[in-house]
């Protein structure tokens, strides 16, 4: 029997064959590709004429269909309510929330309304995957539109501890809307967990088992589904990247120093001061690592910058760069470089190679790819080790990383320093756990995993958590 057809929906629809596509967009595309398929979502646009159906737009076995957005809408349900309330609630920033009623009721509305555009193009058959905060509710109003295909939603950030997400004023009106999936899918065994503690406190849903929830009549799943990269993908690109200029230059600029790297957006959840100054620390207690000219190189395009919280982020992390620098710099040597800029994949993959250390320390992080790219870009005869916040999604896998609490600036620079006097077989033995791991479950590993568990509706071994 043919899979039967899959919608994807999403707030950004990527365009074809975007040179950039991140490893998610790749494998969703090909497993809309594989089945055929539908991806929904924004289209990126703001216009007057919203009420317009969305227009499809076909390439291969794939229909791409986009709505636009009202300002209004945009300022309410994305703006307001996606990126300042879930956003910070989910990572546990409850003192950065701005609870307003107006936006979580144009959240709601907005997801009526992409609701309402998607309706008219599914069919019976049809397997619908949504991904992501600004989708929480939007099954419950298929469901009321007649939809009877199974949904699923992933949920690509953390989902809080109770008393966190109980401080969102909408928390109980959202559970009770995401009932309405078939099958809910979190970063980690702890996120689900949280999530069916929600239910069950609040008498929402009734907990059947681990994985398995009523509410209204209706049985649903919950699983932990660990996201991941396209691991060999990811390491060919490292490989080939010894040929990329940009690579090259940062080869002779960085020239027999040692070298750390962060990759992170510009965002309050991935501790960059915390970091920053914990790099400091360690060069100030290793003077052998200063006269190494050991250097931080931290790449961090800015984000969200129409949030005020992110412009203010922005100066204090240049400020406390600064600090470090004229502190501890040499008229030779800046301690930390610091980019505001994208870089692409194929030199990601290169700069990560070249570090002997990764550091990825976020106070909170649903997964974060990045330690999974540092890992697999790493050269196997000599690979660099990867320093983790033990508050990262990714922590729960990546076993051969040294784990550390960011917000504890001593202990994480003791651990720089012990990453940086790594022995070459402790090195090798820690990659070689976490690739193992890496080649075993990459992101294709990981969509087929969530659609078998959403299409087969008896299967329940499969799930995590
Ligand atoms: N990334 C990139 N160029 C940059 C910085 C980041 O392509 O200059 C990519 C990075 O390779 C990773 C993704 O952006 O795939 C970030 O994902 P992650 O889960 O680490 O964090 P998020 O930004 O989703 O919070």
């Amino acid at each position: 029997k043919p899979a039967a057809r899959l919608v994807v929906v999403s707030n950004r629809v990527p365009t074809t064959g975007s040179p950039n596509a991140g490893g998610l967009a790749v494998a969703l595309e090909e497993a809309l590709q594989t089945r055929g398929g539908l991806w929904f979502g924004w289209s990126g646009k703001i216009s007057q004429d919203i009420e317009a159906p969305p227009h499809p737009r076909v390439s291969g076995s794939i229909t791409y269909a986009v709505c636009d957005l009202s300002r209004r809408d945009m300022e309410e349900y994305y703006h307001g309510f996606a990126n300042r309330v879930l956003w910070p609630i989910c990572h546990y920033r409850t003192d950065l929330a701005e609870i307003s009623t107006r936006d979580a009721t144009g959240y709601f509305r907005v997801n009526e309304y992409f609701a309402r555009g998607l309706v008219d193009l599914l069919q019976p058959n049809d397997i619908v995957w949504v991904h992501d905060y600004h989708f929480l509710p939007l099954a419950s109003f298929l469901r009321q539109l007649g939809a009877g295909n199974r949904i699923g939603f992933f949920h690509h950030i953390p989902w809080p501890a109770i008393d966190i997400a109980m401080t969102m004023p909408s928390y109980e009106r959202l559970l009770r809307a995401m009932t309405a999936y078939d099958l809910l899918g979190f970063q980690t065994p702890y996120d689900a967990a949280n999530f069916r503690h929600g239910l069950d406190q609040t008498g929402i849903g009734q907990i059947l088992d681990k994985h398995r929830c009523k509410a209204n009549g209706r049985i649903f799943k919950i699983g932990a589904f660990p996201i991941s990269i396209d691991t060999q993908a990811f390491a060919e690109e490292a490989r080939n990247a010894e040929k990329n200029p940009v690579v090259r230059r940062a080869r002779a600029a960085y020239d027999g120093r040692p070298l750390a790297i962060g990759v992170d957006r510009l965002d309050y959840t991935k501790g960059l001061p915390q970091r920053i100054e914990a790099f400091g620390t360690f060069l100030e207690r290793s003077p052998q690592a200063a006269k190494a000219r050991t250097t931080l190189l931290q790449v961090t395009p800015k984000s969200r910058s129409e949030v005020p919280e992110y412009a203010q982020l922005q100066c204090a992390v240049a400020e406390q760069v600064g600090r470090v620098n004229g502190k501890l710099g040499e008229v030779d040597w800046s301690p930390v470089a610091y980019l505001n800029k994208t870089m692409s994949r194929p030199v990601l993959a290169g700069l990560y190679r070249m570090a002997r250390v990764g550091l990825v320390t976020p106070l909170r992080d649903g997964m974060n790819l990045v330690a999974k790219e540092y890992v697999a870009a790493q050269s196997p005869d000599d690979p660099g080790v990867l320093v983790l916040s033990q508050f990262a999604g990714a922590a729960v896998e990546m076993d051969g990383a040294l784990l550390v609490n960011p917000h504890d600036t001593d202990g994480m620079a003791a651990t720089i320093a012990r990453a940086f006097s790594m022995p070459i077989a402790e090195r090798k033995y820690r990659y070689a756990a976490m690739m193992e791991r890496l080649d075993a479950h990459d992101v294709a590993n990981w969509s087929d995993h969530f659609l078998a568990t959403l299409g087969e509706p008896d299967d329940m071994d499969a799930l995590g958590g």
